[in-house]
């Protein structure tokens, strides 16, 4: 690209926010140029997020499948638990990563309007921006930009927080064993996707969290089940706590925290601060236009569009909430946008998500509490899958589905499912969400048996 070359629309990110913005412009014919400052298209998500924790959660939930094979009427060979090879799940690791960042990359460069740079971008005005990448720097002008350039862990500000060996989420992606025993800083999504992959895995893993309880905006009834899983799989955990320090060498810690006014200590052979994440802003020179920003985000419209016109910010540079179906959601609204399309912008109160626990915890929508801070009158119906036929058979029968739905109209705002399968769910939960099904409607689908899915068609019929 030559000095000053003029874009459409200039893409900071190769991530699930930006990458498929610059694909569906170029698609439609916009001149693009994405730059991404990382080791490939992917973003977070690829590299040390949503893929890799799942690779892990894969491996883990097989060898525990492998220790209790006798349950079905399984008699292996060799018996007991199964052994981990864990230099064969990192070769599977970079396999996966390294070819969807391929495929990624090869689906970019068969687009004839886009180009992808490896590098770094700076905004260097409201139209301008330098790129500086392998090739050396240039100076691009651009009609419109989409700032996606994710998140970063939160750093405490703990004494010892940056002793060698106290990880944050991407350090413990990258771990090179399984330790002995672990401690993670931080009861949110990732705090507990991890605590019980590595439980799986055979460390002992405590889990230290600041709120009352762990996983804060799930609805409260789910997430006390799934705290009740924790502490029978024999993870530690504390709520309520204050760290006050952690000390000790590259492979043993000692973690003092308070909790009730008392102080405790905990070892671990590995701590992981896995606390929240902040929006990137750094170096990214937004001081150079009008764009607005606090520790929450970038400030955008409604349309995303940020306090400079004509520059648009999707992702976890925007805030919560961070996931990467919805920094997709809104990478492809703001795409639609550009092009003169009419758009409805992803709405939070429709958005979906999984928590990768064990069992898996969906949900979709507004929870109970959320809505009834919301000034919503409305009503719950559950079901219960220690009754389901799908459940039994893959002895997992344990969990709960809840729907909240407003009781003057019966539309349904939210869907949340604990049961080990909920992931897969949640599509059928954020369609009836998105639309405002009611309870009705729900259930004159027909659902397939004995599948997890017949659950939505008969909580419902609770209800007269
Ligand atoms: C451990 C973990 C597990 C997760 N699991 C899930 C999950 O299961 N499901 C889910 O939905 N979400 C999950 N997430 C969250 C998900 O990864 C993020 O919400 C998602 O990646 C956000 O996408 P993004 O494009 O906004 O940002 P990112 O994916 O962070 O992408 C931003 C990109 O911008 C690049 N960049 C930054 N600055 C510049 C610059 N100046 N110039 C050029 N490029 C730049 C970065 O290199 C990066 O590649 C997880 C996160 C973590 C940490």
């Amino acid at each position: 690209m030559n000095d000053k070359e003029r874009l459409d629309v200039l893409v900071i990110g190769g991530g699930p926010g930006g990458t498929p913005a610059a694909l569906a412009l170029a698609q439609a014919g916009k001149r693009v140029l994405l730059v991404e400052a990382g080791r490939g298209l992917g973003g977070t998500c690829l590299f040390e997020g949503c893929i890799p924790s799942k690779i892990y959660r894969e491996v883990a939930a097989r060898r525990r499948e492998c220790a209790r094979a006798s349950e079905f009427g399984l008699l292996p060979s060799g018996g007991g638990d199964c052994a981990i090879d864990w230099s064969a799940v990192q070769t599977r690791r970079h396999r996966i990563l390294t070819q969807r960042a391929q495929a990624a990359l090869a689906k970019a460069k068969s687009l004839k309007g886009l180009e992808v740079v490896f590098g770094n971008a700076r905004l260097i005005g409201p139209r301008e921006a330098l790129i500086e990448g392998a090739e050396g720097r240039h100076c691009v002008h651009f009609e419109h930009a989409i700032l996606a350039t994710g998140s970063e862990p939160n750093h405490l500000p703990i004494p010892g927080a940056d002793l060698p060996g106290v990880l944050d989420s991407a350090g413990l992606i990258e771990i090179g064993f399984i330790p002995e025993s672990l401690v993670l800083v931080g009861g949110g999504p990732v705090g507990v996707e991890m605590a019980q992959i590595f439980a799986m895995l055979g460390a002992r893993v405590t889990l230290l969290e600041a709120m009352p309880r762990i996983l804060g905006p799930v609805d409260s009834m789910l997430a006390e089940l799934l705290a009740e899983r924790l502490t029978a799989d024999g993870i530690g955990i504390h709520t309520g706590v204050t760290i006050e320090s952690i000390e000790g060498t590259e492979d043993r810690h000692a973690i003092r925290f308070s909790q009730g006014g008392k102080s405790q200590d905990v070892r671990g052979q590995v701590v992981a601060i896995v606390a929240g994440r902040h929006p990137n802003v750094s170096g990214l020179g937004l001081e150079t236009t009008s764009i607005r920003h606090d520790r929450h985000g970038v400030k955008v419209d409604e349309n995303l569009q940020t306090h400079e016109p004509g520059i648009y910010a999707t992702g976890d540079l925007v805030g919560n909430p961070m996931f990467a179906h919805w920094a997709t959601a809104q990478a492809q609204a703001v795409a639609h946008h550009l092009l003169g399309n009419e758009v409805a912008f992803p709405r939070p109160e429709h958005n979906s998500a999984v928590i990768f626990s064990y069992p898996e915890l969906g949900m979709a929508g507004l929870t109970e509490e959320a809505a009834g801070a919301a000034g919503e009158d409305v009503g719950i119906v559950e079901y219960d899958y220690r009754v389901d036929a799908r459940a039994q058979i893959s002895s997992d029968a344990s969990g709960r589905l809840r729907i909240v739905y407003r009781r003057s109209d019966r539309r349904i705002v939210g869907i949340h499912v604990l049961v080990e399968g909920a992931a897969d769910l949640m599509g059928e939960a954020a369609l009836a969400v998105r639309h405002g099904l009611t309870l009705e409607e729900l259930t004159a689908a027909i659902h397939p048996h004995p599948t997890l899915t017949e659950a939505f068609g008969l909580a419902p019929l609770m209800v007269h």
